[in-house]
């Protein structure tokens, strides 16, 4: 089943979106290189609670910290560690926090100092592809819309898409129906309805779209070794068109 929000819960969404990004946005501005993974982490988990916010990712599940951090050819996550951060890096950074009982869930790849062009590319299209799934999440289309809105994007840049991870619904928790691929077919999966609010996150490989798991348990790497890039936002479905809760 999917859940309607009411517009309480809806403005209440806004506001955690409002406050995740400004968490997001000054983890990004301290992402840089000599700085650990872990570091960015326990900023991550201050930045939540100064807003009254909880760490949503914090025991979810089991994951041991604040945020997912995942470089390089890590695909999602990743768990934070002492990894330091280097010139060049792509880090995705996944982040999901509570504000009075709702969830947002967004995140992004940052690029650390010099990236490669090839990389800076495919940072640039999976931003474009997650930007092409939004337009579509409109009253009266379908979840396949936004799917095959990403996956369009993103093959023709001649990257690929992970199948083996999606987007979800969010609400009162974090992972709710309906699931939201970033590929498929326009004009399928379920009817898309003022009051849900989608998390729409393209994971989206350099290479083949294949991923493998390491021996952590979490961290999803690319199964060629080849770079991956990620960005999410929670996005609400309104009357009006898409509301993106999380925009900076
Ligand atoms: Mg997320
Ligand atoms: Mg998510």
């Amino acid at each position: 089943m999917i859940t309607v929000k009411s517009k309480g819960e809806l403005k209440l969404m806004g506001d955690a979106g409002k406050l995740l990004a400004e968490v997001l946005d000054e983890l990004e501005e301290y992402c840089r290189a000599g700085v650990t993974t872990n570091e960015i982490d326990r900023r991550a988990d201050r930045l939540m609670r100064q807003r009254d916010c909880t760490p949503g990712f914090l025991g979810y599940n089991g994951f041991p910290k604040s945020l997912c951090i995942s470089v390089n050819e890590e695909v999602v996550h990743g768990i934070p560690g002492s990894r330091v951060i280097k010139d060049g890096d792509l880090v995705s950074l996944d982040c999901g926090l509570v504000f009075k009982g709702l969830w947002a869930d967004s995140g992004r790849t940052v690029m650390v100092g010099d990236v490669s062009p090839d990389a800076r590319k495919l940072v640039e299209v999976t931003r474009r592809s997650l930007e092409a799934g939004i337009a579509q999440a409109t009253p009266g289309n379908r979840v396949g819309d936004i799917s095959a809105a990403v996956q369009k994007v993103v093959e023709a840049a001649g990257f690929s898409v992970v199948r083996n991870f999606v987007g979800h619904g969010i609400g009162r928790n974090m992972h709710e129906e309906p699931q939201v691929p970033n590929f498929g077919t326009p004009g399928t999966g379920p009817l898309l309805k003022p009051g849900y609010a989608l998390a729409i996150e393209p994971m989206v490989n350099a290479g083949s779209h294949e991923v493998e798991m390491l021996p952590d348990r979490w961290t999803i790497i690319t199964a060629d070794g080849r770079l991956s890039a990620y960005f999410e936002h929670t996005v609400l479905i309104t009357e009006e068109g898409p509301v993106v809760s999380t925009a900076a």
